[in-house]
């Protein structure tokens, strides 16, 4: 059974997305890292998201924000610091590199002024901080970053503000900390109850750790928290699995996310297996633990509302990844951040302005073709020094920017929100988004796959059969072209 392809996790409590290798810049935690393909839990969209132009730049184009989509927009804030690198980890985050926390949070700052700038008022629907664990930073460093947002942004009034957490990083003082800085959604990675897991997964925490942080984060007045958890491990029993299904279900959190391992490249965990010491983990197993999760959930009356999330409760979906999935807007900030802004109505490069703080230079790629935009998506450069110098010297982080044709960022709103399990695609939105039905864009694709029972439609959307739900990858790969 497929059902690893359709489960490869979103991760989404991240809006940082990694683009090709992950490159060290030295430092104290250079020999903590490595080279890392895309990692698992990130948005899936780079994975085989096709453009049109692709161009490696310092400058790179980037409209008014304003000019840009009405929906909402979304603000990623990228910690890239954890206690220690777990061994299947990719994500760009680094252990020991504390000497960096004070001017990487200074230059962090500096970049979301300039945002803060660039967004002209512009409303902000969600703030996600995320990582990394942010919580390693200190208060003084957290709060420095959360009132420069509260501060300068325009945050709508019940926007959603996301902080991710793991435990064992002196939870309390950081959880109350967070809450009064208007924090109002606690993401935290607790992986599994089964000490044995927890162990081979090399948390620093094991599962009395992280029942004290979930007490501590309800203490602290959190009402919506989500508990992230890992399935199809190397010897994993479903037996183990129920278990610690189980005792999340117990603590009744709002929010759920359960993701299967994936053993990425150039990690330790890959090592492990290629040289034998770990056996590979056995995806029939991972989809009978998924199955068993999908029905266990529901029981509990949680929504599966994407295919790796789960919330109890109207208004508990993350309403930060809802904008991934429904391929909307989003500035992320930070080293390996990545960016996405759409124009509705395509835009044409002599429209395309210089980002206000790039020096010097008149973008002329930007006047390129003139061929109609859907969408940009740019992302900062991966390594935490290199980003601070950049910052620092009033340079632009971006590394990698493209502009993405209507014809892929129509493929993308299907890839994405076929993941939204009982929201799927609706038409009316597809439609306002790029000026066309979706029957016109992708009719027989649609129409095959749901003579196969991949797919079903109504009046008002498409979305994945519980058939089509095991072998997602299957059904998104049938609209990239
Ligand atoms: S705590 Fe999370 S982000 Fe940090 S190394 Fe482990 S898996 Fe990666």
């Amino acid at each position: 059974m497929n059902v690893l392809a359709a489960l490869r996790p979103t991760d989404s409590e991240r809006g940082a997305e990694e683009e090709g290798a992950q490159v060290p810049e030295g430092g104290p935690g250079e020999s903590n890292s490595w080279s890392g393909s895309s990692t698992a839990a990130k948005l899936t969209t780079l994975e085989v998201a096709h453009t049109d132009r692709t161009r490696e730049s310092r400058r790179f184009p980037v409209p008014p924000v304003s000019e840009t989509g009405e929906g909402p927009l979304g603000l990623y804030i990228h910690i890239p610091f954890c206690a220690r690198k777990c061994p299947y980890c990719d994500f760009n985050t680094y252990a020991r590199l504390e000497p960096l926390y004070e001017a990487y949070s200074e230059a962090l700052c500096r970049e979301l002024g300039r945002w803060a700038a660039r967004l002209d008022g512009r409303t902000v629907h969600t703030v996600f901080l995320g990582g990394g664990t942010p919580t390693v930073l200190s208060a003084g460093q957290l709060r420095l970053i959360l009132e420069l947002v509260h501060d300068r942004f325009a945050l709508a009034d019940e926007a959603e503000i996301s902080c991710e957490a793991n435990p064992g990083i002196e939870d309390r003082g950081q959880f109350a900390l967070l809450h009064s800085l208007g924090v109002n959604r606690l993401s935290m990675g607790v992986q599994s109850f089964q000490e044995e897991e927890l162990a081979f997964l090399g948390r620093i925490h094991d599962a009395e750790d992280a029942l004290h942080a979930y007490e501590a984060a309800v203490d602290a007045g959190f009402a919506n928290i989500n508990l992230d958890f890992m399935f199809g491990l190397p010897r994993q029993s479903v037996a183990a699995w129920h278990d610690s299904l189980g005792k999340a279900l117990d603590l009744t959190p709002r929010h759920v996310s359960l993701y299967s391992l994936i053993v990425e490249p150039d990690t330790p965990l890959a090592h492990w297996v290629e040289t034998g010491q770990t056996p590979a983990p056995d995806d029939d197993l991972a989809a009978e633990m998924y199955e068993t999760a999908i029905s266990r959930m529901g029981e509990a009356d949680y929504e599966q509302y994407e295919v790796s999330n789960w919330a109890r409760g109207a208004g508990y979906a993350c309403r930060h990844n809802l904008l991934y999935w429904r391929n909307q807007e989003w500035i992320g900030v930070g080293p390996g951040a990545h960016s996405h802004l759409r124009f509705p109505t395509g835009l044409r490069g002599e429209s395309i302005g210089d980002l206000p703080f790039m020096s010097g230079d008149a973008c002329d790629e930007a006047a390129g073709s003139g061929a109609p935009v859907a969408a940009v998506r740019w992302s900062n450069r991966k390594g935490v020094q290199g980003y601070i110098k950049r910052v620092d010297a009033g340079e632009s982080p971006v590394d990698f920017h493209e502009e993405i044709s209507a014809e892929v960022s129509m493929g993308e709103t299907m890839m994405l929100g076929l993941r939204l399990v009982r929201e799927g695609v609706p038409f009316a939105r597809f439609e306002a988004m790029h000026g066309q039905p979706l029957a016109c864009a992708f009719g027989p694709s649609v129409d095959r796959l749901q003579e196969e029972g991949l797919l079903e439609s109504d009046s008002e959307r498409v979305r994945l059969t519980p058939k089509g739900l095991l072998v997602g990858n299957r059904v998104f790969s049938e609209f990239i072209a």
